[in-house]
């Protein structure tokens, strides 16, 4: 018999959590690595929310609450989703978890039977992907193409549907890409999901970056469009808009309340409940008027790096970016460079077995990583079904000017480097995240 079921042989992961061990290798060497990898906000979670929590300890807040969440922060939950959203919704339709990541495991768990047809963003967040396969469904990649800056419309969508498609993920504004999902796109999609589907097939829209907009933009959910909500999850979080990611706090609108039972029932299988000082630190999060501010000033700060290093990118030979209208990434086209310092040929080298394991994109990150000094995340990080010949890598704007500059300044030089990448290459160590590890 074996140790472990199955299914696990089919669980993905997500390689943001994965890289840590090579900076750290390369770090201990006495490399100082420029960190354009990270998935979170730079800056920390405002003190007045803070404050809450520490006084809600201090006051004995620290046992068992309502598995759904607690009804004042639902309520809050539900004037903040309707105010944005321009619909009506019922805090019994509102569950609270432990980050937005828990919203997509029920949504997969609550929804999706082995052989159904799952719809995707590629490039996107990995575990839309990994859910995917761990429930043995069909993953029905959406590739997402820079031509249409990352955006997508009906007619992308609608061949995709089938009377097996049970789930489609949206996220907007995107990881890695950026890309934001304009009110047009949605209504067009909406149109295909509701003349296409029947009414058991549901949408998850991961709006985690909701208040990360660009240019004056404002965030636009499919639930809005008219016969949406009733087929739509809305999943979001405090995460990235209020630098809460240690918390670990998110919540789902559910379509009717009989779903909202069953994410709470998940809920009390998988968690009890989330603590109770966070929720009320999370509902302080929306009460006070002070974080609108500082939430405004992150955006504008993100803003000014994504100009920033988006300009720099361009500027360097065989690469050119796309500008992000969303999110803090920004996800430059590579394939020149690769071509240019001889990956693309050093990759079709490579056996069967490592192949596999890595990409050009992969090896330009690799090579970045250890000779350059500088993290960053690969394509095949963003999905790796169908993915092979695009060449892109993502950076994350979650760092300092300074680290920008220098990051930039790296890559400018590393995209010259074709002896670099050649002495890179023959050591033949380090060709995909932990290829040192046993
Ligand atoms: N969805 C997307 C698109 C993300 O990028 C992330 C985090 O990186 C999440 C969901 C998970 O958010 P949380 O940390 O609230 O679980």
């Amino acid at each position: 018999m074996d140790l472990f079921s199955e299914r696990t042989q089919f669980l993905g992961t997500e390689s943001a959590f994965k890289i840590g061990e090579d900076i750290r290798r390369c770090e201990e060497s006495g490399m100082m690595v420029v960190k354009l990898n990270l998935g979170e906000p730079d800056f920390s979670s405002p003190d007045n929310i803070n404050e809450v929590a520490v006084n809600e300890i201090r006051k004995g807040n620290t046992h068992y609450a309502d598995p759904q969440g607690i009804i004042s922060l639902r309520e809050r939950i539900a004037n903040q989703v309707s105010e944005t959203r321009g619909i009506a919704v019922d805090p019994e339709r509102v569950v609270v978890s432990t980050g937005a990541k828990s919203i997509i495991s029920y949504t997969f768990l609550g929804y999706v039977n082995r052989g159904d047809e799952v719809i995707y963003p590629s490039p996107g967040y990995p575990i839309y992907e990994s859910w995917v396969t761990f429930m043995e469904a069909k993953p029905v990649p959406l590739h997402l193409e820079e031509s249409k800056r990352f955006r997508f419309g009906a007619r992308d969508l609608e061949h995709l549907i089938t009377p097996k498609t049970k789930l489609i993920v949206i996220n907007s504004p995107s990881n890695p890409t950026g890309g934001v999902l304009t009110e047009d796109d949605l209504a067009d999609i909406s149109r295909v999901v509701l003349t296409k589907s029947d009414g058991n097939m549901r949408v998850l829209s991961d709006e985690i970056y909701e208040d990360i907009v660009f240019d004056g933009r404002k965030h636009k959910s499919i639930a809005s469009v008219p016969g949406m909500m009733d087929r739509t999850i809305v999943m979001s979080g405090h995460s990235k808009s209020y630098a809460m990611t240690g918390w670990r706090l998110g919540y789902a609108v559910m379509p009717t309340v009989e779903e909202a039972m069953l994410f709470r029932q998940f809920n009390i299988n998988f968690i009890s409940c989330v603590s109770p000082f966070i929720q009320e630190a999370g509902r302080a999060a929306f009460e006070n008027r002070e974080n609108r501010e500082i939430v405004a000033s992150m955006v504008s700060e993100f803003q000014k790096r994504r100009d920033f290093v988006v300009d720099s990118l361009n500027r360097i030979e065989g690469i050119h970016c796309v500008k992000p209208e969303g999110a803090f990434y920004v996800f430059p086209n590579i394939q020149e460079v690769c071509k240019k310092l001889g990956i693309i040929d050093a990759y079709e080298t490579l056996p069967d077995e490592t192949r596999k394991s890595t990409s050009p994109s992969s090896l330009f990150q690799m090579f970045l990583l250890y000779h350059h000094g500088v993290a960053t995340m690969d394509r095949r990080s963003f999905g790796s079904i169908g993915s092979e010949g695009e060449h892109y890598i993502r950076l994350s704007t979650a760092a300092s000017m300074d680290v920008l500059k220098e990051g930039m300044r790296r890559i400018e030089k590393a995209a010259k480097d074709s002896e670099g990448f050649r002495g890179f290459f023959e050591r033949g160590e380090h060709f995909y995240l932990g290829a040192g590890e046993h």
